[in-house]
């Protein structure tokens, strides 16, 4: 069974060296998760701040769970996102193909490769209850594990179905060295004979992910810890190739609880679940980066960094052995912090779709949202916030009570009764003409501003709750309409 080694030798001198190079490798599940994507932040990271190269693998050989345009949410992501890939199925590159489905041969080959080598052998008994975990499968009892080349070769030209198992040594134990973890060893007894070419010719994971960071020279991986466990069997495979074994970086999963990891079937969101629910993609990376890493020295405290600050700060040393928690409240933290630091015409664009949710009539949008701005934690609070605009709430009378204010309803029919004329008598509609009659007007009533002011507002927008007061509120809704609710408040005040 000697083999032709003119292929490998081809595939070796493809590799590219002396560089950085680190892959995020997602499965199209259809869905991002906040984990998937803290993982793909920190491999693009670790290959910016080394100027390496980032590449986009698509690990689709499990077809049981393909999902149609599962693809396409992973670009989608990653490019909204900024996480730009330097090689990837759409941009091609140097060890190209970089879809595992497009790459099958090569798996048969590299694992007939291995029979060779002595690391694999073929199976030929029953399939087992699942071929991707074959934990159950009792290795000592494999009557295939020491078969001769000529029974295998007999069985293999009678077309028997066969997996490729890989040849893990009975004895002995495993060490490997993770970035994170440190150094782990195994005894090799706990490790099971996996499979590593499943009968209809894909490989596993298990298998696939070897073979490609080898040959797309991958120096750095970047996963999930729930890959710590396979890890050895993965060195014991370098192993036997005689490849150098990359720099694994496994790090801890995102928590929805203390006890429970995020997940889609619990209802956590994906990236673009957050995105839906009025979450800025730049505060969402920036929670996300610090959920499980955190920077030294004199950015220790920092907390806000943009997209090219982390890549000068990050340094996976800060990655955490422990698992971090997802907190909903520390995210919307950060989102106030970005919506509140935009400028204000980018808030208007962010804004304006949200607004005009509530808001159909013809207002001025980029007044609104400057009233917004300061105000909210998601893009989603908007809408409710702003209703008021479009139509006068039906509210209650009991709103015109404000003790702090110093008033009730009679001191309010008052405030508007005196309103009204000054307001008509307005011919400069602007925030300052406004502004300016309302407060000469409380000095000539001798009232405190917000003895009038409160009137104004609760009449204005029928509501107690309001982004913005009296004047802003009144600029925005125009003249007209403004004396109009007064009138209706004086009303509803018993005048
Ligand atoms: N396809 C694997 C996943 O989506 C990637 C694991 C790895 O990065 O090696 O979990």
């Amino acid at each position: 069974m000697s083999m032709d080694m003119k292929y490998f030798e081809e595939m070796e001198a493809k590799i590219p060296h002396g560089k950085v190079r680190t892959r995020f490798a997602p499965s199209p599940t259809g869905y991002m998760h906040v984990g998937n994507l803290r993982t793909a932040l920190y491999t693009w990271l670790i290959a910016r701040a080394n100027n390496g190269t980032f590449i986009l693998r698509i690990e689709d050989t499990d077809q049981g769970r393909y999902v149609d345009g599962a693809v396409d949410v992973i670009y989608r992501t990653m490019a909204q996102c900024g996480l730009t890939h330097d090689e990837g199925p759409d941009v091609g590159g140097p060890v190209a193909p970089y879809i595992q489905s497009e790459r099958r041969d090569t798996y048969g080959k590299y694992a007939r490769l291995l029979v060779e080598k002595g690391g694999a052998y073929y199976c030929f008994c029953e399939k087992t209850e699942s071929e991707e975990d074959s934990g159950d499968f009792n290795r000592a009892a494999d009557p295939c594990r020491d078969l001769s080349a000529e029974e295998v070769q007999e069985k293999l030209s009678a077309g028997m179905p066969y997996v490729i198992r890989q040849k893990i040594p009975t004895e002995g134990t495993t060490t490997f060295h993770d970035a994170i973890f440190g150094d782990i060893t195994v005894e090799n007894s706990t490790l099971d004979d996996q499979v590593l070419l499943k009968r209809d010719g894909l490989p596993t994971y298990n298998f696939a992910n070897v073979i490609d960071d080898h040959l797309m020279g991958i120096t750095h991986v970047v996963r999930g810890s729930e890959y710590l466990s396979s890890a050895p069997k993965y060195n014991l495979l370098y192993e036997s190739f005689g490849w150098e074994v990359p720099t694994y970086v496994h790090c801890s999963p995102v928590m929805r609880d203390s006890q429970n990891k995020m997940s889609k079937r619990h209802g956590d969101p994906s990236y673009e679940d957050l995105i839906a629910q009025g979450y800025l993609t730049e505060a969402v990376l920036n929670y996300v980066a610090l959920l499980g890493w955190s920077p030294k020295g004199e950015q220790a405290e920092q907390e806000i960094f943009s997209l090219d600050e982390l890549v000068k700060a990050f340094d996976m040393t800060g990655i955490s052995k422990s698992p971090a928690i997802f907190d909903r409240v520390k995210l919307d933290h950060f989102n106030a912090v970005y919506l509140r630091n935009l400028p204000a015409d980018a808030f208007h664009k962010v804004a304006e779709p949200y607004i005009r949710q509530s808001v159909k009539g013809d207002f001025d949008t980029a007044a609104i949202a400057a009233l917004l701005q300061a105000r909210c934690e998601r893009l989603t609070d908007i809408p409710e916030k702003v209703d008021f605009f479009d139509a006068l709430p039906a509210y209650d009378v009991e709103c015109f009570t404000n003790k702090k204010s110093k008033t009730n309803s009679e001191v309010s029919l008052a405030m508007l009764q005196a309103a009204v004329p000054a307001l008509e008598a307005l011919s400069d509609w602007t925030v300052d003409g406004i502004h300016d009659t309302l407060i000469d007007l409380a000095a000539k009533l001798e009232v405190k501003n917000a003895t009038l002011m409160w009137p104004v507002r609760i009449a204005a927008a029928g509501k107690l709750v309001t982004p913005g007061g009296a004047v802003e509120i009144c600029h925005i809704l125009g003249k007209g309409e403004t004396i109009r609710r007064l009138k209706a408040g004086m009303t509803m005040l018993g005048a």
